[in-house]
Formats: C-alpha cells, sequence, structure tokens
C-alpha cells in the first residue's frame, strides 16, 4: 500500500495560486536525489519543460553532466496514468532546451506505451513515478522531512499507523526476556506464541496460611522460554499465582484497564515485587504514551532536583 497520498498536492491546473506546487515539489526532490537544478519553475508559457536539471556524474577520466528536461505531470486527481498524448514531441522539447535526456516525475504511473516510445527515442531518461519518488523520499532523513512538508496528512497517518516508544526516561528502557534476552516490548504483535508473559509469581509452600503475597515478577517469551522459566521458579521454590499477556500493556486502552483491574494484585505484592511491577509498567508505558511537552520536560527536571521521582 502507498504511504503518500498525492492528492495532498494541489492540482495543477486550478486557479488556487498553488498551482505549481507539484512542480516545486519535483524540484526539490530531485535536488534531494542530488541533481543540480539549472531552472527553477516559473509560471507562464512554458514551451513544454517544467524545469531543467543537470545530474554531473564523476567518472575516472573526469567529470560528464546529463542535462535533463524535466516533465512534472501531477494526474493524481484523476489516477489515470502518463499517456504518449500527455507527453508530446518528446524529442524536440529535448532538443531544443539544450538538453541530452528526459526526466519524468509523475504523481501516478506512465503507459508502457510511453515507456516503449521513451526507450526508442536514443537518448537517456528516467521515471519517477508515485511508488519510486515515495521509495527515495523514506530512505532518508532529509526525504522525510521533504515528505512531511508536502505530505503532512500522509506523514501523521503513517505515525499512527506504525507507533514507536517515546523516549521519556531520556533512553528506551528495554524488558528483556529473563530466560534469553529478547526485547519483549519491541515489535510484538497482537497476543501470538511470539509474545511474552508477565507472571506473578508466589512461594509454592507458603509459610502461613493467608492470602498468598507476590512475592516476584518475572518475564519471558511465551513458548520458546516457558519451560526454562517453569523451572528455574521451581529451584527458588516459587510458582506463578496468575499472569498478563506482556502485549495487553502495549495496547493503549488496554494498558488502562489492566492497571485498573489489577490494583487488587498490586496491594498482594511484596515490595521486591512491586518494584519491578514499576519498572515494567514505565517500560510499557513508552509505548502508549506521548512526547512530553517543552514545559512539562521542565517539570520533570526540576522535580528530579528536588529528589521526587517522576
Ligand atoms: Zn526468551
Amino acid at each position: 500500500m502507498p504511504i503518500l497520498n498525492y492528492t495532498e498536492i494541489p492540482e495543477a491546473h486550478k486557479g488556487s495560486g498553488l498551482q505549481d506546487t507539484f512542480e516545486q515539489f519535483a524540484g526539490e526532490f530531485l535536488e534531494l536525489l542530488g541533481i543540480h537544478l539549472v531552472e527553477r519553475p516559473s509560471r507562464g508559457a512554458d514551451s513544454g519543460k517544467d524545469l531543467i536539471a543537470e545530474d554531473v556524474r564523476k567518472g575516472r577520466l573526469g567529470k560528464s553532466s546529463i542535462r535533463y528536461l524535466v516533465s512534472c505531470k501531477h494526474k493524481a486527481f484523476s489516477g489515470s496514468a502518463v499517456s504518449p498524448t500527455d507527453e508530446q514531441d518528446i524529442a524536440d522539447r529535448v532538443k531544443r532546451n539544450g538538453c541530452n535526456g528526459f526526466l519524468g516525475i509523475y504523481s501516478t504511473i506512465p503507459t508502457s506505451n510511453l515507456q516503449d516510445k521513451l526507450a526508442n527515442l536514443g537518448f537517456e531518461y528516467e521515471l519517477f513515478d508515485n511508488r519510486r519518488i515515495e521509495r527515495e523520499l523514506f530512505r532518508t532523513r532529509e526525504g522525510l522531512a521533504l515528505a512531511k512538508r508536502y505530505f503532512p496528512l500522509s506523514i501523521k497517518q503513517m505515525a499512527v499507523e506504525n507507533p514507536s516508544p517515546v523516549l521519556i526516561f531520556g533512553e528506551l528502557q528495554l524488558v528483556k526476556c529473563e530466560i534469553c534476552g529478547r526485547d519483549l516490548l519491541g515489535k510484538v504483535k497482537p497476543p501470538s506464541f511470539l509474545g511474552g508473559v508477565l507472571g506473578y509469581c508466589i512461594e509454592t509452600t507458603p509459610m502461613h496460611e493467608q492470602e498468598p503475597t507476590i512475592v516476584d515478577l518475572c518475564w519471558y517469551c511465551k513458548v520458546k522460554c516457558m519451560k526454562k522459566m517453569e523451572q528455574r521458579l521451581k529451584e527458588k521454590n516459587l510458582e506463578e499465582d496468575g499472569w498478563d499477556d506482556v502485549y495487553d500493556y502495549l495496547h493503549p486502552t488496554r494498558f488502562v484497564t489492566l492497571l485498573l483491574q489489577n490494583f487488587d494484585l498490586i496491594a498482594q505484592m511484596n515490595s521486591q515485587a512491586r518494584a519491578k511491577f514499576e519498572t515494567f509498567v514505565a517500560s510499557a508505558f513508552q509505548y502508549v504514551s506521548r512526547e512530553l511537552t517543552a514545559e512539562e520536560k521542565e517539570i520533570r527536571e526540576r522535580m528530579q532536583e528536588m529528589g521526587m521521582s517522576i
């Protein structure tokens, strides 16, 4: 599925004052690729060109350059492919502008007829269709910044669909499987055999007959490390009195309901188990929270200076 929605860039022939936006984007995109712009977009009669760009290549025997006639076609609103009818007299336009190559930047795709036509013209050509542009943009940090400016909604949507942990503690706090060391919070899929378990442990033979106290917590890979964890607990005279799926703590609404549901459980924990639970919850919180605002960061720093935990 493509991530960028090219209709975020206004249509070229509409007189909104933004009709050059796609050309401007194309110019910045080429510069991102290190292709030098010789002529920038300007409004008005364009004698069949949109931009002229130069790609300087360094070889062992010196430099050579290709001067491209750049054609921008923004057809994302109709969704139709760019055909030979959209690109007429290519050879003539290239020659007339003193170029020796053709470069198409399209917000849709080219038809195979257009590709055949270009292949038979006998000079260099490059086509950047919607997918190729997207791939190039996502390759570098600078590309992503450019995408953010021209496709703000698409990038926002991408962030929603691909959440990443927020570094509220300065650096990422990991919860590693106590058996094999795998990070149990990273890339956890919805409850699956590959997920992790948060186990609440009690003593197998309690010293007294009261309500069992949770004396320890353990976390490990659900299937792969279960047997070994059972063994380890046994050696310590412990057993699980209940468990939660690690994934549930990474789901924003489940996180809240689980904490509320587990009040009684937390009350049964001794100080050691409670400390481990706090570490786990704080780590999981990185995945369900948002970044601190500047003011919130300041408050956090001030409270830390005063020795308060935050
Ligand atoms: Zn493991």
